[in-house]
């Protein structure tokens, strides 16, 4: 018998690596963090014995789940300003209630809220971009969930700097400081070509190239982000950020609503990947990105949720639920995006626009044990023919039981085992009736 830290049995195992399967009555070895084998459970009865096992006979195992786009903070602004397209939305609302209130401790409370949520929901690593990023990077760090910390650039000032210089010293040292960290990754964002003039960008992409580091941008939005900037600089922003140097495998574009040939040449050339948020795209009216069109075209396409404020939950199985509908529509075709594909999306797919598919998003031997189990039991389940079905098209993040990153459990049967719920509750208690005052 080896000795082992951790054995999940569970009814239903999808591992997205090999495609489209389902394993029935398997198991996963864990230890030290990494699977080190899946196999039936009768086989891993005889081979393995684990401190810890876990018998989930009315689960599904998956990896866990990739939000690759969010401002995780801004959940303190959930329901705060809704029904407004975008442009009204930032300098009515948000803009407004940020300059008010950002802060160090803002930014800790929000992302405490929006990682409890996450994990909640099954997500097991987020991608953030937001001010004060080393409070959302320790955050991260103190609830042991997995992320990517895009640290904001923008021409303008903010509550947290002055200026894109003051943003890039900040963000460095930042980066620096959790350079060696296996959970935290820290890479440049860029907010968006609108809120960019040509120089930052210019130094973005030189930087991110000399240390081999992501970008990730607000890209191509709405119809009026693309005319604006035709007007301005006589190109649309794909075409500007070519030009500029900033689009490579290593660049995550996010949202992607307007897409025309040329686009989409540009996109297949550089290798970048596109970010998808369905719910705060369709919320905004922002535009519908094509997805079918750019998985056929062999782009690699990730979701997100995006903010809490233009969601406004962060709940990634309902963003895969309203991914994969609007895929069908959108293209007309109800054999669009296929349950197994939108679930790829939120998890290898997710890997791989953040640059970590060697290590998540697929439960494969020596990938890190990120890992979410789901209770398929409740009646609005029943019958169960295909799990996969299930876990797309019926909205199961509150049927989410455990979850683990690098094999450690941070909930077990619905309760959080590195965050304080009662706690987090008081705290956002506070923040609504400051904010609520103005
Ligand atoms: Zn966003």
């Amino acid at each position: 018998m080896t000795p082992i830290d951790l054995l999940i049995n569970a009814r239903w195992i999808i591992p997205i690596v090999p495609e489209k399967r389902i394993f029935t009555d398997c198991a996963i070895a864990i230890h030290q963090g990494r699977i080190i084998a899946l196999l039936p459970q009768t086989e891993a009865a005889q081979r393995f014995s684990a401190t810890q096992v876990e018998n989930l006979s009315d689960h599904a195992v998956i990896p866990g789940l990739i939000n690759a786009h969010g401002h995780a903070a801004m959940s303190l602004m959930r329901g705060f300003a809704d029904d407004k397209p975008l442009h009204d939305w930032l300098v009515e609302d948000i803009w407004p209630t940020e300059k008010l209130w950002l802060s160090e401790r803002f930014v800790r409370d929000g992302t405490e809220l929006a990682i409890a949520e996450m994990i909640k929901s099954g997500t097991s690593c987020f991608s953030d971009m937001y001010f004060f990023p080393e409070q959302g990077a320790q955050a991260a760090l103190d609830a042991q969930i997995r992320c990517q910390i895009s640290f904001p650039i923008l021409d303008f000032a903010s509550n947290w700097g002055s200026g894109p210089e003051d943003y890039f010293t900040k963000g460095l040292a930042l980066h620096d400081n959790f350079r060696a960290n296996p959970l935290i990754r820290v890479c440049f964002g860029p907010h968006a070509p609108y809120t960019l003039s040509d120089e930052p960008l210019k130094k973005i992409a030189i930087l991110a190239q000399e240390m081999d580091k992501p970008i990730q941008i607000h890209l191509h939005e709405t119809v009026r982000e693309v005319d604006d900037s035709l007007k301005q600089f006589g190109m649309r922003p794909t075409q500007r950020l070519m030009d500029l140097g900033l689009l490579s495998p290593m660049t995550q574009c996010v949202h992607m609503t307007q897409i025309d040939d040329i686009d989409l040449a540009i996109l297949q050339q550089s290798g970048a990947q596109v970010i998808h948020c369905p719910e705060s795209n369709l919320k905004l009216a922002a535009g519908m990105c094509p997805v079918d069109k750019l998985l056929s075209a062999g782009i690699n396409v990730a979701l997100g949720t995006d903010g809490a404020a233009s969601n406004n939950d962060l709940d990634m199985f309902s963003e895969i639920k309203t991914a994969a509908l609007l895929a069908k529509a959108v293209s007309g075709n109800a054999r669009a995006l296929d349950a197994h594909t939108a679930l790829r999306m939120a998890t290898l797919n997710g890997a791989k626009a953040l640059g970590i598919d060697d290590q998540v998003g697929s439960l494969e031997i020596g990938k890190q044990a990120d890992i979410a189990a789901i209770r398929l039991s409740d009646l609005n389940l029943q019958p169960l023919y295909n799990p996969v079905a299930q876990l797309v098209y019926n909205g199961v993040g509150h049927c989410v039981s455990h979850l683990w990153v690098n094999g450690k459990c941070l909930m077990r049967e619905r309760e959080l085992l590195t965050l304080n719920e009662h706690e987090i509750r008081s705290k956002v208690r506070h923040w609504q009736e400051k904010i609520q005052c103005i």
